[in-house]
């Protein structure tokens, strides 16, 4: 569905990825996992159409994405819940899961999917009117999450979802994002708990400094003496 070949993208004389080739498949739940710095979050911006790449192609159901703008990407069907949330935190909890369907036609549709969004979220509704700004940092995350599933996307990157959040509420998005494969949605994942993000995915990518280093099934990740030692705390 989605493939980088050698995919490069630099920041002035820094290298953030260097010749990065992965795939993720139909219906796979896949992860990058890595350290601070790696270059995860360039990975994602890059598919997403934020990064000029400096080598390389991007390819999304057989066509070149790499060089489209992002709203393009979003027409494609790929969507991004970036790091750090990025609520805008002056719209309310509605504007915000509007912005994410701003490149969609059919109004009605919109209407019906963010009641259904707030079936799911039901303490969305319950700050429908309410400025993102003002939400817990469990509610940004799960109103970044409805806003990305907003353009109904057929491939959902999801930044460090985790980040910053309360053991629960972790629960809560992992949960969420099994279930958002489960409906069909498939899913790129980056995330810093690479023991859970393991245990949740069908294959993942080592990144170290802008490389590809190991790649595997969950279970040959998590059973890489490697991988163990330096991220799994043995
Ligand atoms: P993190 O979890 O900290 O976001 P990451 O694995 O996502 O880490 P990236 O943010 O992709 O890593 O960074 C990859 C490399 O690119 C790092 O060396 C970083 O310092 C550099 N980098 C990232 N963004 C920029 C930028 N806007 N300008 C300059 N260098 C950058």
């Amino acid at each position: 569905m989605l493939k980088l070949e050698q995919v490069s993208v630099n920041y002035g004389a820094t290298c953030g990825i260097d010749r990065i080739s992965l795939e993720v498949r139909e219906g796979e739940l896949v992860t990058l996992i890595g350290a601070n710095g790696a270059g995860k979050s360039t990975t994602l911006r890059a598919i997403n159409g934020l990064e000029p790449l400096a080598h390389g192609r991007i390819v999304f159901d057989g066509e070149t994405i790499s060089g489209a703008t992002p709203a393009a990407i979003i027409d494609a069907g790929i969507s991004h819940c970036p790091e750090g949330r990025r609520v805008f935190p002056q719209l309310t909890v509605r504007e915000n899961l509007e912005m994410g369907a701003y490149r969609r036609q059919d109004r009605q549709r919109v209407r019906r999917d963010m009641e259904q969004m707030f079936d799911r979220f039901p303490r969305l509704r319950e700050r429908v009117s309410q400025v993102a700004g003002t939400l817990s940092g469990g509610e940004q995350q799960m109103l970044a999450i409805a806003r990305a599933l907003m353009s109904r996307p057929r491939l959902v990157m999801f930044d460090e979802p985790s980040l910053g959040l309360a053991p629960n509420i972790v629960e809560q998005i992992f949960a969420l994002i099994t279930e958002i494969r489960s409906e069909g949605t498939t899913v790129l994942l980056v995330e810093q708990n690479a023991y859970a993000a393991l245990e949740m995915c069908d294959r993942a990518y080592l990144l170290e400094n802008g490389h590809i280093v190991i790649e595997g099934t969950a279970g040959e990740m998590l059973a890489n003496q490697d991988i163990r030692k330096a991220y799994l705390g043995g």
